[in-house]
């Protein structure tokens, strides 16, 4: 079983193009470093025929085709955008029924800022109203996971038994300091049983997230945004991971992609290849275990997020 833990919803083209231009102008430079080249020409119609797609039918045309069994499909909420909390809920809501369209298929994360003021009782709704399976954050848009506000949040996400994507990395446009590997670390301790996900690993933080998932199993990652270096450096992301399999074994690594972000540089069904084929030995005699790729691809989510176990009816 093949799941990807971290997707992101959008629903309104043209609405989003700026959301894209956004999008495309902060990785056409990550790309053009790591090798993948394109130009804005290029991704542009890439992303409005995937990011207009309210149903996530498209998405699942995709999944089919790159052998994807199921996708987290997730909401952002960012406080200084702007949005009242009717406007997030309904977000949300979009999320959720297109979740509820594809049984099976897709699991939909909520996004609910910890700075808005009643943040514990709408991301409550978002699980037990509207079905959702998990919370997703971006610190980097200003707030700590380890801050009283999160603590309220992640109160309720830790009695819900429900994990939490949260972003690790820096970004082109956003403050990098408040998404360090470092601050989960509190939250693991105090939270032992919730199931951590840091997205990306940490990216280029990825020794210091190490660090941290060496002692702390419940600290996760993903590998959503490492498909450009999979790409463009095969023999450093074959190096890195393998050391990362070597410090902690594979249950904490999860397979992500960050859709549709770096959908136009290479395509999920080229990501799932390229992990598939780490079982062959690199020029370095670098290679991984049938069972890790297995554990990386779909045994880990499914384990995390109790797809196994979930017998709730899905949001009608
Ligand atoms: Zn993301």
């Amino acid at each position: 079983m093949i799941i990807d833990v971290h997707y992101h919803f959008f629903s309104r083209w043209p609405a989003d193009e700026n959301v894209a231009r956004n999008i495309a102008e902060g990785f056409l430079l990550d790309g053009e470093r790591t090798g993948v080249k394109k130009t804005m020409e290029e991704v542009l119609p890439v992303y409005r025929k995937i990011m207009d797609d309210p149903e996530s039918n498209e998405l699942v045309r995709r999944m089919d085709e790159g052998g994807i069994d199921v996708t987290a499909i997730c909401v952002v909420d960012n406080v200084d955008m702007g949005l009242d909390k009717e406007r997030v809920m309904n977000i949300n809501k979009r999320c959720a029924t297109a979740a509820a369209g594809h049984p099976g298929r897709l699991i939909a994360l909520a996004g609910i800022d910890p700075r808005r003021p009643d943040a514990p009782t709408l991301f409550r709704r978002c699980i037990e109203e509207f079905g959702m399976k998990g919370l997703k954050w971006h610190p980097d848009n200003g707030y700590y996971p380890n801050s009283p506000e999160a603590y309220a949040v992640l109160e309720v996400v830790n009695e819900l038994r429900v994990p939490l994507l949260i972003h690790c990395s820096p970004l082109p446009h956003s403050r990098a300091k408040y998404a360090l590997p470092i601050h989960l670390d509190d939250v693991a301790v105090d939270f032992p049983d919730l199931e951590i996900i840091a997205a990306h690993m940490g990216n280029m933080w990825w020794r210091d997230w190490l660090s941290l998932a060496q002692y702390k199993k419940n600290i996760n990652g993903d590998m959503a945004m490492w498909q450009l270096m999979a790409v463009s450096k095969p023999h450093l992301f074959r190096r890195y991971l393998r050391e990362i399999l070597d410090v902690i074994g594979a249950e904490q690594v999860l397979f992500g992609t960050d859709g549709p972000i770096f959908e136009p540089h290479v395509s999920n069904k080229d990501f799932v290849d390229i992990i598939e084929n780490l079982t062959e030995k690199d020029q370095y005699g670098i290679c991984f275990s049938q069972e890790e790729i297995n554990a990386i691809l779909g045994s880990n989510a499914a384990r995390i997020f109790r797809l196994d176990q979930d017998t709730r009816e899905p949001h009608k």
